[in-house]
């Protein structure tokens, strides 16, 4: 049989990314489909939280700034996270939380463009973008918040008024893929410039910042990047637009000399203008230690085997979802998806909640969507497998009526 576990079993004996899994802590008894909402931890972060905190922090004090790059960690993290996303050394910075950095990001795309008075979003882009975006308009005088219907129309909508064209390159609910390079050219024949929102994306799907002639991007790490819960998020900007970078959160740590402890704020060279303030040092280095996991993995390897495994899933749960009333949403087309899929059904909470009680962890999107997010570094084909007989499980036995999975809670 097609997807059986027999060729499950041989698929996953000769997958170059095997070894991987075994970096990661897993719960026994668990597939794991949500890590496009909160990676799992990397082993080794346990040892490099241990060492931030007790010997760091414990005792190294104050003095730690200094002797254990704590300062730096902003870029030096920013480094290692911009060979993930195709950019140059000194373009990226970890910090803050991508609400906050696409705030930045818009404020410095628009003080780029003062002629122009539109910022250009998508209407079903993660909340929190079209929030922000509108926070941004509502604070400087002329300038309005323009929602495109999809992404085909977000193209179309961009002329000569358009300062800044906010997108994720990975719809959330979907998980339909943009081309970064297609849009940035649109943007860019136009005058306007584009703000990339990569939290589904960045350590998944190879991405090249600048080969595309991106002008900022931002995203968060504890997705794909398994950098652990509200792990700082990080923000990159075209090495052309540094000379020319104004953000109105001008707090200390971007000014030229933070201990200068001057009273006018003068900004920092480079993309230190971006900080803000003091960061989460100990998140910081949870994050560390899952960068260096991504150190030396080829992200074409991710992404070969995550088309593989979204494929193989996609082609197991066709047929149960025709039979009991779901639909996949995710495109079929290689090119055109990120590494989740998307199905649709009426009681779409309960049977995620069915399925997280028989071990297969995704989760829900309002109105109707569950996703399942598959990462290659630690599933197995064998894992796809297994998550698709319990998905057709769920939906034959209609194991999701039980009412205590009805209710849904705070976070789903
Ligand atoms: C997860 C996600 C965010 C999260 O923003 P936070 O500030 O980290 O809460 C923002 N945008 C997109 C597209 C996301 O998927």
């Amino acid at each position: 049989m097609r997807g059986g576990s027999s060729e499950a079993a041989a698929l996953d004996a000769a997958d170059p990314l095997k070894s991987k899994r075994d970096l990661f802590h897993l719960p026994a008894d668990i597939i794991y489909l949500d890590g496009n909402s909160l990676g799992p931890a990397p082993k080794s972060a346990f040892a490099e939280l241990e060492q931030a905190a007790r010997v760091e922090w414990a005792e190294g004090l104050i003095r730690s700034w200094n002797t254990a790059g704590w300062f730096v960690l902003t870029d030096t993290l920013g480094d290692r996270l911009g060979r993930v996303i195709g950019a140059e050394p000194g373009e990226t910075v970890v910090t803050d939380t991508t609400s906050i950095n696409i705030f930045k990001a818009l404020h410095a795309a628009l003080t780029l463009r003062p002629d122009r008075r539109a910022i250009l979003a998508e209407r079903d882009s993660f909340p929190t973008d079209l929030y922000i975006a509108e926070g941004v308009a509502a604070s400087r005088a002329g300038v309005e918040l323009r929602l495109a219907s999809d992404n085909d129309a977000l193209a179309s909508m961009i002329d000569s008024d358009t300062a800044v064209v906010l997108v994720n390159h990975v719809d959330y609910r979907s998980g339909a893929l943009r081309s970064m390079a297609d849009l940035t050219a649109r943007a860019h024949a136009s005058g306007a410039v584009v703000v990339w929102d990569l939290c589904h994306s960045a350590g998944i799907v190879p991405i090249e910042v600048n080969a595309a002639d991106a002008d900022f991007a931002v995203g968060c790490t504890y997705k794909y990047l398994n950098g652990g819960p509200g792990a700082p998020a990080f923000i990159f900007a075209a090495r052309r637009h540094h000379d020319h970078l104004a953000q109105p959160l001008s707090g200390w740590w971007a000014h030229a000399a933070p201990f200068a402890m001057e009273n006018a704020y003068r900004p920092a060279s480079g993309i230190r203008r971006l900080l803000c303030g003091t960061q989460p040092i100990l998140s910081l280095r949870a994050l560390k230690a899952a960068l260096e996991v991504l150190d030396d993995v080829d992200l074409t390897l991710i992404r070969d085997k995550s088309l593989a495994l979204t494929r193989l899933f996609m082609e197991l749960a066709e047929p149960v979802c025709r039979e009991f009333g779901a639909r996949i949403i995710t495109p079929r087309r290689d090119a055109q998806r990120g590494s989740q899929v998307a199905i649709t059904h009426e009681r779409a909470y309960a049977v995620v909640q069915a399925l997280i009680a028989r071990g297969v962890i995704g989760d829900f999107r309002v109105p109707d969507i569950m996703r399942f997010g598959f990462a290659p570094l630690y599933l197995r084909y064998r894992d796809v497998v297994e998550a698709a007989a319990a998905l057709h499980h769920v939906l034959k036995t209609e194991a999701w009526r039980d009412p205590k999975f009805a209710t849904p809670a705070q976070v789903t």
